[in-house]
């Protein structure tokens, strides 16, 4: 089985006229991280489809900051662990909730405008979903058109799972920074898929240690070409 990294296309090429702006209803703040040394942030870290609306704080999470008291980001962090799915990692910045703000133009199938994040028309969710590809749960956004035919737009919330190969990461990088949980790969090499981290159940999904990386199976990205979607880019992902 062969895996490609999910992306934009180049700046500037898009046939679409298509585009959003748009902020996470719910987010962690960012944090000075007192063991990295340096402010953390990871927008890609994202949860489309959990409400945050139950929390107590959810007020204070629909603002961004950055936080310098550790115990509190821990706190805020401990509130939001029930809802999320099991085992995440809940980096400073990890987004919940919808995407909200406005839209205008036309889109294709597939939104890949933000590399890290799939916005995907309504009708075109339900065709990949009806060629049987796993793992593809979309979320309604909050996305505001002010135009005639509007289509409606979904997001996918790709499952956190599967890792980059401690070979193609920066030295002394392959583990999570113990306080903040976050990873510093600005220097990454050559990307290589860790084998073993790999699922077998899924046809897409978001890798846990670059979360920026949705990772998709060559039964999914086969799909994409025979089905003629347009404006996303494939690169094979080698696997160790
Ligand atoms: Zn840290």
């Amino acid at each position: 089985m062969r895996f490609y990294l999910l992306d934009s296309i180049p700046y500037g090429t898009s046939r679409y006229s298509g585009e959003y702006t748009a902020r996470r209803r719910w987010g962690l703040p960012g944090l000075q991280c007192p063991t990295c040394d340096v402010p953390y942030v990871d927008k890609s870290e994202a949860y489309p489809g959990v409400d945050l609306s139950g929390v107590p704080e959810a007020k204070q999470l629909e603002e961004a900051w950055l936080e310098e008291d550790v115990e509190k980001f821990m706190r805020l962090r401990e509130l939001v662990r029930p809802r999320v799915p099991e085992g995440a990692p809940l980096a400073p910045g990890s987004g919940f909730g919808p995407l909200v703000g406005t839209a205008r133009g036309n889109f294709a199938q597939l939104d890949m405008l933000y590399g890290d994040r799939i916005i995907i028309r309504r009708d075109a969710l339900g065709q990949l979903q009806a060629e049987g590809l796993r793992g593809l749960k979309g979320h309604r956004t909050g996305l505001r058109f002010r135009q005639r035919n509007a289509p409606e737009l979904m997001e996918v919330e790709p499952e956190l799972i599967g890792l980059l190969h401690p070979d193609s990461m920066p030295p002394g990088m392959a583990a999570p920074c113990k306080t903040c949980g976050g990873y510093r790969l600005s220097l990454l090499k050559e990307p290589l898929l860790d084998r073993a981290s790999l699922p077998e159940h899924l046809d897409v999904f978001r890798l846990r240690n670059c979360t920026s990386f949705i990772v998709i199976s060559e039964r999914f990205a086969d799909t994409l070409r025979r089905l003629g979607f347009e404006e996303f880019s494939l690169q094979e992902l080698p696997v160790r």
